[in-house]
């Protein structure tokens, strides 16, 4: 049964607090935290930097960076990522659980849960995956919600994605979300003004100049903000609700029959898109969303950098509704087509 929820609107970043520390004597002024905090957390104070601890270059620092609005911060940690002088640390204070006065939907029916842990134990078997595919739900504003932990901590879209393939299940409200990019384009928020303008992925040095951030930003999809409560990642024979999306992570090679199995019926070939900008939240679980259609994602900035995926990983991200097809024509070339390749029959022998 479901209770009342509560409205999205209390399911605010602002819901969890965050205390920045800035060792004063280690900071440089350097202003980096300032520019790049995607949601203003900082202002940058007039006047030059402890000039009696930097007399060398005092007169270069435009000054000390204040924590003027850290109700907005969230925890993203870019500032201190991006310090470098090692000067911040950014302090989880707690905050409330948005859902913790409600009850949670009823569980998916045996049926459901036996499927998709056949489906789980077929690709894993056949491809050979290290990890679990990841069931993906994006739970619209006002529906039932599973009964999947909410994290005390905050992650990111794609740490939380990563963590799945590893047995963890995680819902995620807004306000446990640590990346403001992925957040807003999933849905759960309101972009970012630094985001919408392109004017971070500059300082990032991800793109080239505004027009070309800007471009980027208008053709990546994204979700009406606050049309989504919260995303729900668990490892796929663990799913506690229907998925839209499946996520493998995977090499290559593994990636590849996946793509055969999906047109091993049709010889339909993909136009996939990939760009390396968002590579979790976009391409592989709002394209397959939005479109219906498998893609593949080689990763992104982002979540190579948060997360302890292998450089020798790549991503997929299936329509559950196209999975049947997919599990079908995977039997199928494992009868002949995925072992004689294994076993390199083409390989010539050397001389
Ligand atoms: S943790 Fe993120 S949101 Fe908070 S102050 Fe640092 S950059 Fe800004
Ligand atoms: S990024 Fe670090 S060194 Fe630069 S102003 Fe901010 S706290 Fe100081």
């Amino acid at each position: 049964m479901i209770d009342q929820r509560a409205s999205s609107a209390e399911q605010t970043p602002q819901t969890v607090a965050y205390r920045i520390e800035i060792d004063h004597a280690a900071c440089t002024g350097c202003g980096l935290c300032v520019a790049f905090c995607p949601v203003d957390v900082f202002e940058q104070a007039p006047g030059a930097l402890n000039a009696d601890q930097h007399p060398c270059c005092a007169a270069e620092r435009p000054g000390i960076p204040l924590v003027a609005a850290p109700e907005l911060c969230w925890g993203c940690e870019t500032c201190a990522g991006q310090c470098p002088a090692q000067a911040i640390r950014v302090i989880n204070e707690g905050g409330c659980d948005p859902f913790a006065a409600r009850s949670v939907a009823l569980p998916l029916p045996a049926q459901k849960v036996e499927l998709y842990r056949e489906w789980s134990a077929t690709l894993r078997r056949v491809l050979g995956l290290r990890w679990s595919p990841v069931a993906i739900s994006l739970i619209p504003a006002g529906d039932p919600l599973p009964a999947v932990p909410v994290p005390s901590e905050r992650l990111r879209y794609c740490q939380s994605l990563m963590a799945a393939r590893r047995g963890r299940c995680i819902m995620l409200p807004a306000n446990r979300h640590a990346c403001p990019d992925g957040t807003s384009i999933l849905g759960l928020t309101e972009m970012p003004a630094k985001l919408a303008s392109g004017e971070l992925y500059l300082l990032f040095h991800k793109l080239d100049s505004i027009e070309a951030a800007q471009r980027m930003v208008h053709e990546r999809p994204h979700l009406e903000p606050r049309s989504i409560d919260a995303t729900v990642v668990t490892p796929l024979e663990q799913a506690a609700t229907e998925p839209q999306v499946i996520a493998v992570i995977a090499q290559p090679e593994q990636i590849m029959w996946l793509c055969m199995s999906a047109s091993y019926y049709t010889g339909h070939r993909f136009d996939f898109h990939a760009s390396g900008y968002n590579a979790q939240c976009v391409e592989t679980t709002l394209i397959p969303y939005l479109s219906g259609e498998l893609n593949i994602s080689f990763g992104c900035y982002g979540c190579r950098a948060s997360s302890d995926v292998g450089d020798e990983l790549m991503f997929m991200g299936i329509p559950t509704d196209l999975m049947p097809t997919i599990i079908k024509g995977l039997r199928e070339l494992d009868k002949k087509a995925i072992p004689q390749s294994r076993n390199k029959i083409y390989l010539p022998p050397l001389a």
